[in-house]
């Protein structure tokens, strides 16, 4: 077994989209070469502006690289507790803003030709309990009725039209929902920023960023490029490069492993429909077949960034085999991890401190999210919109975090304990 992503394993970064220098000066300076900066640095690229999108590592290398590749509605604070907090009229356009995402990565592929195995398979929510199907029942009339949104429900006795297991007891069926391979959706991102005029500069971690008149300048290990505008696009990577941003955001880990090739036959009976799936727990399991027919399985069942990938394959596979005992004998091929970026209210912001822009926390939504906001953020600093939601709601922070994330291992025991009594 590989201890590296899979993704990356069978489309490895592009090596001919770098710069090999840094610029001088530009308009703009994006800080992240994932799904938001390079969504920012099309929109900006386009319209005309300079831009160089600085990434520490190689292009695409955080979560963008790394994820399960679904592209699924909603957010990662639910709709439900969108609409209590922000009202009716604000949720509505939260809401919309996420079926709009999914639709901005069909577009991406049928208008830019971005190749990444894009489907709109739909998803599959589990029900891991009898009352959370219960659940499903309510919270599927309450989307028709307040959303105009239509899931469709399985019971328990149809589940194996959707499913190979017995294990859930009844689910819904998302059809706007979709999946694609995430490395090749990053790497073809690039392509199209580079082919829109942006610079993307590799292994140039920004190291510092002073202000200067009309400005900024910001300082890489490759050299300083000076900019007008920056954008912090770090998500679950963000540093103290800029000390205000920290308690705005933490990183939670995720896990994931993928079997060898299954044949079609069991590819058939496990995912017929080959839908992006996932479970009703706090500690969800995700789950879906991919382009070359294995099955990729994610979860965590701890909020940390740094489990042992053999340790963490273990409990994956435990985890699947509940699900699927069909795979016992299936080898596991690659176990990863990566980090997602969460904010304490669990919505994505778009922000500025100290005249830096910055754009993050999309929890497990960032596939399509991220692109949405990275879209936002170009559409803002074009002028090609003048306000959104997504700046308007206060972002909010705990007193009692500034840079260590300590309070992580309390919340999984709360979370774990939630699992066993809800
Ligand atoms: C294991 C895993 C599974 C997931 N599964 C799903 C899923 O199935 N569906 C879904 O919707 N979402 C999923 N997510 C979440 C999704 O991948 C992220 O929300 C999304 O990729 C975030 O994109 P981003 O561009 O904002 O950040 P990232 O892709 O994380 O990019 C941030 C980049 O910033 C760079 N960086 C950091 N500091 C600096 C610096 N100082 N200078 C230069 N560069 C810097 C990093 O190297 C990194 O490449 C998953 C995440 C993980 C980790």
């Amino acid at each position: 077994m590989k201890t590296i992503p899979f993704w990356t394993d069978l489309t490895p970064p592009p090596d001919n989209l770098s710069s090999p220098r840094i610029p001088e000066a530009v308009d703009v300076v994006v800080i992240g070469a994932g799904y938001s900066g390079l969504n920012t640095a099309i929109v900006l690229a386009k319209n005309g502006a300079s831009v160089a999108v600085m990434e520490k590592h190689t292009i695409g290398w955080g979560a963008s690289s790394r994820n399960g590749g679904l592209a699924t509605t909603g957010m990662k604070r639910s709709i439900s507790a969108i609409i209590k907090r922000y009202g009716e009229e604000l949720g509505r356009i939260f809401w919309q803003s996420s079926l709009d995402a999914v639709d901005l990565i069909e577009d991406l592929v049928n208008k830019e030709g971005v190749e990444c195995d894009y489907a709109r398979s739909g998803s599959l929510a589990l029900a891991w309990k009898p009352a959370h199907y219960e659940q499903m029942v309510a919270k599927a009339k309450w989307m028709d009725d307040k959303l105009g949104h239509k899931v469709t429900l399985v019971p328990k006795a149809d589940l194996r039209s959707e499913i190979g297991t017995d294990a859930f007891y009844g689910a819904t069926v998302d059809e706007a929902s979709a999946g694609l391979d995430p490395a090749k959706y990053v790497f073809e991102l690039a392509r199209v920023a580079v082919r829109c005029g942006a610079v993307i500069c590799e292994h140039s971690p920004v190291t510092k960023i002073v202000k200067q008149t009309g400005g900024f300048m910001v300082h890489t290990n490759q050299g300083a490029v000076s900019a007008k505008e920056v954008v912090v696009a770090t998500n679950g990577y963000t540093d103290k490069l800029v000390p205000q941003l920290k308690p705005r955001i933490f990183p939670v880990g995720s896990y994931i492993i993928v079997t060898e090739p299954l044949s079609p036959a069991l590819q058939q009976e496990l995912s017929p429909r080959q839908r992006m799936i996932y479970d009703s727990k706090w500690f969800l399991n995700y789950f879906r077949l991919t382009a070359d027919g294995r099955m990729l399985f994610g979860g965590r069942n701890d909020l940390s960034t740094n489990l042992d990938l053999v340790e963490s394959s273990q409990r994956l596979r435990e985890q699947m085999l509940f699900v699927y005992p069909q795979l016992r004998d299936i080898p596991i091929t690659h176990s990863w991890t990566g980090q997602l970026g969460i904010t304490f209210d669990l919505m994505p912001h778009i922000g500025t401190v100290d005249g830096i822009h910055y754009v993050f926390g999309y929890g497990g939504h960032g596939v399509p999210i991220a692109t949405y906001m990275g879209t936002e953020m170009g559409l803002l600093l074009t002028g090609q919109k003048t306000s959104s939601p997504f700046v308007d709601i206060p972002h909010q922070t705990m007193f009692f975090y500034r840079n260590n994330p300590w309070f992580l291992p309390l919340a999984a025991t709360y979370y774990r304990t939630l699992d066993m009594l809800t």
